[in-house]
């Protein structure tokens, strides 16, 4: 029997519709969510992604701002802006577009950002808190595949969970987050030997790597739960880590690419950036 769709474009449609009606209470005491993007370069995955979180903003009523900058700004005006950002009382997060341009050390522009209003979870203070267990913004990838599979009362406690993929955006907060629930949690990456003695003892299994169509069938176990987080641009169209057509007829759960993960993504950063503005007027818990 083919695989159950985790269907992430219709769960983040809810995400977004409580969103709405939050902010709509939330401007009638005065506060509106603010949301500052920047985006450096010409970058053209960047400039989609951009674009569908400043969509996602007005679709829910936040006041959004796009800071389109060129390719040579140059490291002290793009910190300059940050620290503007910084002090402006209206803009409640910050989230700078990755990967920047060659020239610019995203390492240093993270930690100009004011931890408070990191609403991507990526300033070293947040990653701290995050690995101690304490509350803090979560990065947008993870927390919305935990959020994924919690409304599918997928249980997670007790379980074998492979992450593929160990970046410091996706693999390495989901495996903290998947470990803070319970599950057992293995991390492989592309220096691990023998890829599919691993993900065939999942339960859970997360691809985000970045590989079209890397996880196959044979390397999957019958009834597993497979979360997709690839996105992989082919003359073909777009597709995932997983080969979607194969592995649905072995797994239980599967997430589509387009449609599984990525738009829980984006409903995870409002979220974060509504937190951000209730913490910010003494309201709201922080992180998941
Ligand atoms: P990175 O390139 O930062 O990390 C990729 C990871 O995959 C690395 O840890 C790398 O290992 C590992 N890897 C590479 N090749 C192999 C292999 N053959 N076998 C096992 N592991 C391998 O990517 P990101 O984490 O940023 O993104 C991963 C994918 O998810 C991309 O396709 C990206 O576009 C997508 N993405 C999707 C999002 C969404 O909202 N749906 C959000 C963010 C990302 P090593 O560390 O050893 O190099």
């Amino acid at each position: 029997m083919a695989a159950k769709i985790l269907d992430g474009k219709k769960v983040a449609e809810e995400i977004k519709t409580s969103l709405k009606e939050e902010v709509t209470r939330l401007k009638a005491r005065g506060l509106t969510p603010g949301l500052a993007v920047v985006l450096v370069g010409e970058d053209p995955a960047s400039k989609v992604y951009v674009k569908q979180k400043e969509k996602a903003c007005e679709e829910v009523g936040f006041a959004s701002q796009v800071y389109r900058l060129p390719e040579d700004t140059s490291e002290e005006s793009l910190l300059q802006l940050i620290n503007e950002l910084n002090d402006d009382r209206a803009v409640h997060g910050i989230l700078v577009q990755l990967p920047l341009p060659g020239h610019l050390d995203a390492n240093q522009v993270i930690q100009a950002i004011n931890p408070a209003k990191d609403v991507d979870g990526f300033h070293p203070f947040n990653v701290g808190r995050l690995a101690a267990g304490l509350a803090a913004p979560v990065p947008c990838t993870p927390r919305g595949i935990i959020h994924l599979l919690e409304a599918y009362n997928i249980p997670i406690a007790g379980r074998h969970a492979v992450v593929v993929g160990r970046s410091n955006i996706v693999g390495k907060p989901l495996a903290q987050l998947l470990l803070a629930r319970d599950a057992t949690v293995t991390v492989c990456h592309s220096k691990t030997g023998n890829l599919t003695s691993f993900t065939r003892t999942a339960d859970i299994l997360v691809a985000a790597v970045g590989r079209p169509r890397l996880i196959t069938r044979d390397m999957v176990k019958l009834g597993a739960v497979v979360v997709d987080v690839g996105i992989n641009r082919l003359p073909e169209g777009m597709v995932g880590d997983v080969d979607f057509e194969a592995v649905r007829e072995v797994a239980d759960y599967i997430t589509p690419v387009p449609g599984g993960v990525g738009p829980l993504t984006i409903a995870m950063l409002l979220r974060n950036t509504l937190e951000a503005a209730l913490a910010g007027q003494g309201g709201g818990p922080p992180g998941e």
